[in-house]
């Protein structure tokens, strides 16, 4: 074993959680390189990305629209342009700003109202593919938290599923925060039970977006293939 350093580079912590997701993946019996890693960016500005970015990142998420806007422009003129990047819309949408998130992003995980979804097809660009949509569900049932109710996903991903310029990828959710490991898995577990029960439904739902820094290792274990995580990356946020 390695000696623990007082300061860990981002390109440390990158490696540190991939090395994680593989090892969680062999803990539960997951298939080797079924979970994706989504590096959450928000709040951290483009030279971080960047470095997150030569460490091997190639998605990035972004919670607030303007910043994320600023953040992709600047890095694509920089003189290495991060041309191969995927940016991932995962913050609460505002009717305002769907066509900036329609035209800038390549993934919507947060999408959660009918009209929302309405607006993201019909303002997808020509030029582009679809875009790819995630449900958000609401596992907690707060009134303050986005996300539908679980029993109204199933109609909100039938409606999707047939918008052209949508494509339909699976399910988010962000459970209320916890830390104890099998306590964090009871909260995924009726969301992977309908993530599985819809992709019979609908084929092109390969995507359950569940599990950040604090819960990633019980989301592997209840079938999330798609981990969104900040805190572990670059550290806490101001
Ligand atoms: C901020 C955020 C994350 C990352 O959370 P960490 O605890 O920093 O890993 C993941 N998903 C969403 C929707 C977020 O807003």
């Amino acid at each position: 074993m390695t000696q623990k350093q007082p300061h860990h580079s981002i390109a440390d912590n990158y490696q540190q959680v991939l090395a994680s997701i593989r090892s969680q993946e062999d803990r539960f019996h997951r298939p080797a390189d079924s979970v994706h890693l989504l590096t959450v960016s928000k709040t951290h500005d483009a030279d971080k990305v960047r470095q997150a970015y030569v460490a091997g990142a190639r998605d990035f998420g972004e919670n607030y629209v303007q910043e994320a806007l600023d953040k992709i422009t600047a890095l694509a003129q920089s003189p290495q342009p991060l041309n191969d990047a995927t940016w991932h819309f995962i913050g609460p949408i505002q009717s305002n700003k769907t066509r900036d998130i329609a035209g800038e992003f390549a993934w919507v995980h947060s999408v959660d109202r009918l009209k929302i979804a309405q607006r993201l097809n019909d303002q997808r660009p020509d030029n582009l593919p679809p875009l790819n949509v995630c449900v958000q569900v609401n596992l907690s049932n707060e009134d303050s938290k986005s996300g539908v109710p679980l029993d109204a996903a199933e109609s909100l991903c039938a409606n999707i599923a047939a918008m052209p310029r949508l494509q339909l990828r699976g399910l988010m959710a962000i459970p209320a925060p916890c830390a104890e490991h099998e306590q964090q898995r009871k909260a995924f577990q009726p969301l992977h039970a309908a993530f599985k029960e819809l992709q019979q439904r609908h084929p092109t739902m390969d995507t359950l977006s569940i599990g950040m820094s604090n819960d990633f290792a019980a989301a592997i274990a209840e079938g999330s293939t798609m981990i969104r995580v900040g805190t572990a990356i670059f550290g806490a946020r101001s």
